[in-house]
């Protein structure tokens, strides 16, 4: 059965799109730590990061860079966290974290956000890709 993520591709389930091209998406976490928080995903169907092959896998660090670059820009942060958990959707997926401190990379506190408040931080983003 095709992934969460492999549906968000196909545009069955609807998400907020920062960026794609033919072989990466990014979109923003529908749970997020914080607000600019995106997960940049390849399109193949992979469950592990290290499963992938190292064409694939190096086009997403690099296709994760790009758009972590623009939450830079779109989000005051000190950094620009990077993580890789998998534990929920067995379809690799990067995390992009905004965050200020070490505990911004927890996964216990979230941010709930508007709709429109989604599409404004998607727009911001986008905007300096
Ligand atoms: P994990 O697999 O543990 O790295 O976590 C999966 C992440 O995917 C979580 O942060 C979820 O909030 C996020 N997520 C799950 N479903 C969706 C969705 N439909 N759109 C955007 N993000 C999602």
């Amino acid at each position: 059965m095709a992934s969460i993520f492999t549906k968000i591709i196909s545009g069955e389930i609807p998400s907020f799109k920062i960026y794609e091209d033919d072989k990466y998406l990014a979109f923003l976490d529908i749970n997020p730590n914080a607000i600019g928080h995106t997960l940049c995903i390849p399109k193949t169907e992979v469950d592990e990061i290290f499963d992938l092959d190292d064409e694939t896998l190096s086009g997403l660090i690099i296709f994760s860079k790009k758009v972590a670059c623009a939450i830079k820009k779109a989000v005051v942060c000190k950094r620009v966290g990077v993580g890789v958990i998998g534990l929920e959707v067995p379809h690799v997926h990067v995390h992009l974290i905004p965050i200020n401190k070490m505990d911004d990379m927890s996964f216990d506190s979230k941010v709930k956000l508007t709709e429109n408040e989604f599409i404004e931080i998607m727009k911001k983003i986008k905007s300096f890709i």
